[in-house]
């Protein structure tokens, strides 16, 4: 057999955005702006590629963008990495996922994925010969039951993978929840990735809980971030990966061999844009405004929902509609109907359906009201 991953399967991602594209649907399936970023920050990748920064940023990535990284975390947690030592700029989060896995993981080694679970995570570890050890989280609560992850680990365990705010059901990891993961791993040598690219999305006055808050915590985890997600340009693919110096050196080997450095004129547009930290603190309040007009538009469909906390997908559940498998749900709604979603089986174990599609709300208000509509109408 030739193949390293035969189960692996074309992403939801590129199968609905196909769909939506050739159905000319409207598309809240994968997770992407329909509207431009900021002019400004246009403005100052365009100025970095006029004033020369175009030949390879340093290796770990440019220093000032590392540095206001550094800023942003003193700013916002009140607590620092290092830029020298300790961040990384990557080709997106899910280069810095893979590099993160693959630096420590080993054949046999457990790591431990909440499901629902972003699609990177898994194949990352399989092709490292890792072995996912998944827990399902249940709908609509998503909660995490941390006496049952207590239970999972054994001597075998070297990583555990969190994600908050969570893609794809819009929840988020409370303080408690925290400190539970922080005091299990306490003592151990288990790594923790803890995926935090919608950290500026999170919404009703709540906080996100990076790792970084808790001290011990922090000394064994990862934390990657997106500023694709952050900045509205998931096709610059840049973000960024956070540790202690010890952990980054292993992860910086791999990163060397692996893309070396990234996108040296977007780096440096990105250093001189964050200097003003409103770039990134009034995100929250303009992505809570969108759910808010979405969920407020869609208050009398049949479909079910609690409001998202936090990134900008909403979850939707469909159970009072059609008992329909919701992949076929999803694809129906996109030929018939003209609107595109994301069907949660395919992030669940053993491909559990509940019942419930997510839709992505960062799209301009005229076309969710367009996909209000159409979800009125079902
Ligand atoms: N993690 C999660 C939870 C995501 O939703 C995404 C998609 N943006 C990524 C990682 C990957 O981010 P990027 O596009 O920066 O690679
Ligand atoms: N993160 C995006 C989402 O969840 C998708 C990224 C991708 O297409 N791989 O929709």
């Amino acid at each position: 057999h030739l193949s390293k991953l035969p189960n692996i399967e074309t992403t939801i991602f590129t199968v609905m955005s196909g769909l939506a594209n050739k159905h000319q649907a409207i598309n809240l399936s994968q997770g992407f702006p329909n509207f431009k970023s900021d002019q400004k920050l246009i403005d100052l990748v365009s100025k970095a590629m006029n004033s020369g920064f175009n030949q390879y940023a340093l290796m770990p990535g440019n220093m000032e963008l590392r540095e206001a990284i550094s800023k942003k975390f003193d700013l916002l947690y009140g607590n620092s990495y290092h830029p020298e030592t300790e961040i990384t700029i990557t080709a997106g989060a899910t280069q810095a996922i893979y590099d993160v896995i693959t630096a420590f993981i080993r054949a046999e080694d457990e790591v431990i994925i909440f499901k629902p679970a972003y699609d990177c995570y898994e194949p990352s570890v399989l092709i490292n010969g890792g072995k996912p050890v998944s827990i399902q989280l249940e709908s609509p609560n998503y909660q995490v039951n941390w006496e049952e992850m207590k239970q999972k680990i054994t001597s075998k365990t070297k990583m555990i993978i969190v994600n908050t705010p969570h893609n794809p059901s819009g929840t988020i990891l409370s303080k408690t929840d925290m400190l539970q993961l922080q005091e299990i791993t306490k003592n151990t040598n288990i790594i923790v990735l803890s995926d935090e690219v919608y950290e500026h999305m999170v919404f009703d006055d709540e906080k996100h809980q990076s790792a970084c808050l808790f001290p011990d915590l922090k000394s064994r985890s990862f934390i990657v971030a997106s500023f694709g997600k952050t900045f509205h340009n998931t096709g610059w693919k840049t973000g960024y990966c956070c540790a202690p110096k010890e952990l980054m050196e292993e992860f910086r080997k791999i990163h060397q061999f692996n893309v070396f450095s990234v996108n040296h004129p977007v780096q440096k547009g990105l250093a001189d844009y964050m200097q003003d930290p409103n770039t990134y603190l009034e995100l929250s309040g303009f992505f809570q405004e969108k759910r808010d007009l979405f969920l407020s538009l869609i208050k009398d469909s049949k479909f079910k929902f609690k409001p998202s906390q936090g990134t900008y997908f909403q979850v939707l559940d469909y159970s009072g509609i059609t008992q329909e498998n919701d992949v076929d749900f999803a694809k129906r709604l996109t030929i018939e109907n003209g609107l595109a979603s994301i069907p949660l089986s395919v992030f669940n174990e053993n491909k559990l359906d509940n019942k419930v599609l997510r839709f992505c709300f960062a799209k301009t208000d005229e076309t969710l009201k367009k996909a209000a509509d159409i979800l009125n109408k079902i």
